[in-house]
């Protein structure tokens, strides 16, 4: 099993940010609403999220660790309507399978918790009963330590601490109920408190920056099922570069080359600007009209409609651009 897990954690375990990505929504489909984040050394070193949600029961625990065993996939029908954001039961496998792993969890039922490392070739689970509140702690150490060659790809501590804090931004836009807290090397980086289910543009201020916010343009709208919310930059956020674009289609965050592009083309279109707006947009589309399963990293989408998605995105941002004076922006 260890050489399997290890293939498919070359899928889904690009680099410290992709381990954080996986267990920080192993923590948010656990129903928490508080995750810290704790990383050593860009994540070479250590890679630790502690949350308070369900937990594992003492006898799930090695289940967990083993591939394909995911709890949250019943039917099929529920493939076609993916909810959760986790659904390949791929990632606690693959990242045990190039990391030194330790699982310790109490659910609220259970009076105490339990640890459970992996080790050995073959992958053997030893459970130790421990003192752990309620909710779960999974510490990764030693990233790719036993697969050099992909040891050799991680970059320096700053540029994967980079990723991962671009990472934990994404997901913290899009679970603005839910509190954050990021630590490197011991110090706290980002501190973003639970906000309530209406407040959303606070998140938004406490990520992307209040002044961010106080100058976007705001377009909520939908058509035949397809609704768009966006927070549109104004012209003093123009950057040289690409980190203040975030989108998210059905709650996932992506990196997706469609809504860049009709982005783009709508603030040219109004404001004659070819450089890299700022931006954070949430669309969603019906399940059955998108494919999230085309790469196990999930940061990818293929759209049925694409063009009809697009020219919606195109028109209705131009709209809302057009509307609001550039001026503004000074
Ligand atoms: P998937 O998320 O695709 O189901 P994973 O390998 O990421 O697969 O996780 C395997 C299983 O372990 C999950 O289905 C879930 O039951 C359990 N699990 C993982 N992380 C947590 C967590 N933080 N809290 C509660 N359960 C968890
Ligand atoms: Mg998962």
């Amino acid at each position: 099993p260890q050489l399997a897990n290890q293939i498919a954690a070359g899928e889904v375990v690009e680099r410290p940010a992709s381990v954080v990505k996986e267990l920080v929504e192993n923590s948010i489909d656990a129903g928490s609403t508080q995750i810290e984040i704790d990383i050593e050394k860009g994540g070479h070193k250590r890679i630790k999220i502690r949350d308070n949600g369900q937990g594992i029961a003492r006898d799930e625990l090695e289940l967990a660790l083993s591939r394909h065993a995911t709890s949250k996939i019943a039917t099929l029908d529920d493939l076609e309507q993916i909810l959760s954001l986790g659904f390949r039961g791929e990632a606690l496998a693959s990242i045990s399978s190039v990391s030194r792993l330790t699982l310790t969890s109490k659910p609220a039922h259970q009076d105490q918790a339990w640890q459970a490392h992996c080790h050995g070739r073959d992958m053997a689970v030893k459970l130790n009963p421990v003192a752990h509140p309620d909710g779960t702690t999974i510490d990764a150490a030693d990233l790719f330590y036993n697969t050099p060659a992909r040891r050799k790809f991680l970059r320096t501590e700053k540029t994967e601490f980079q990723h991962i804090d671009d990472m934990v931004k994404r997901i913290a836009l899009s679970h603005h109920t839910v509190g954050f807290v990021l630590r490197h090397n011991g110090k706290a980086v980002r501190k973003f408190v639970a906000r309530s289910e209406h407040n959303k543009s606070k998140r938004i201020a406490d990520v992307v920056g209040q002044k961010f916010l106080n100058n976007s343009t705001y377009l909520k709208t939908d058509y035949d099922g397809v609704k768009i919310e966006a927070w549109l930059g104004s012209l003093s956020e123009i950057r040289s570069s690409n980190d203040c674009q975030f989108s998210f289609v059905n709650g996932r965050g992506m990196r997706d080359k469609l809504i860049l592009h009709a982005l783009r083309q709508a603030y040219e279109m109004t404001w004659g600007i070819a450089e890299q707006p700022a931006f954070v947009v949430f669309l969603a589309v019906p399940a059955r009209d998108v494919d999230v399963n085309v790469h196990p990293a999930k940061h990818e989408v293929r759209f049925q409609q694409a063009r009809l998605v697009h020219d919606f995105i195109v028109q209705v941002v131009s709209q809302a651009l057009g509307e609001d004076s550039p001026d503004k922006a000074s």
